[in-house]
């Protein structure tokens, strides 16, 4: 099965489906798996979903309290913490930010092509790409734990219009 958005959310795409789909599958991967996904976790999991670009856990606490909702940072950190732990959400070291993850039912490391003029970040999980670098690894005796590949450049809507 197969319905994770295309690599390119097209401009002008109607990103409520987009939230709506994230937030249905955070709902049955929790169930499945008997994880408590709170008021707050799907809060937090929403304003990530927010766009497909990169949000930092400032933005989260800023937006969490002009709702009203204002919670302690500590709090906010847990919330992300569980929706890493579960897939659902991705951190990109080089940014200090997070996105929501298209396929979070399948275990995967995760490749990103981060653009650098409009800070979309499209997904890839090329399987491939996770056996190369493993077996490199390997190779040389070390033992990988966690392996994030970022790639930065120009996605296709920013590069069609130079
Ligand atoms: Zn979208
Ligand atoms: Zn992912
Ligand atoms: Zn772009």
């Amino acid at each position: 099965m197969n319905n994770a958005p295309g690599p390119l959310p097209p401009a002008g795409h109607d990103h409520d489906s987009c939230v709506s789909a994230a937030i249905e599958t955070a709902e049955r991967l929790c169930r499945d798996r008997g994880l408590r996904f709170t008021a707050l976790r799907r809060r937090v999991l929403t304003l990530v979903w927010d766009s497909h670009k990169p949000i930092g856990a400032y933005d989260i606490l800023d937006k969490l309290g002009s709702e009203g909702k204002a919670a302690a940072p500590p709090t906010v950190y847990r919330a992300l913490e569980f929706l890493i732990e579960a897939g659902l959400v991705h951190r990109l070291d080089s940014l200090n930010a997070f996105i929501g993850c298209p396929d979070p039912a399948r275990s995967h490391a995760g490749q990103f092509m981060i653009c650098r003029r409009c800070r979309t970040v499209l997904e890839i999980d090329d399987p491939e790409i996770d056996a190369v670098v493993a077996k490199k690894a390997e190779r040389l005796g070390f033992t990988s734990v966690h392996q994030m590949l970022e790639v930065q450049g120009l996605c296709a809507n920013c590069g069609e219009s130079d």
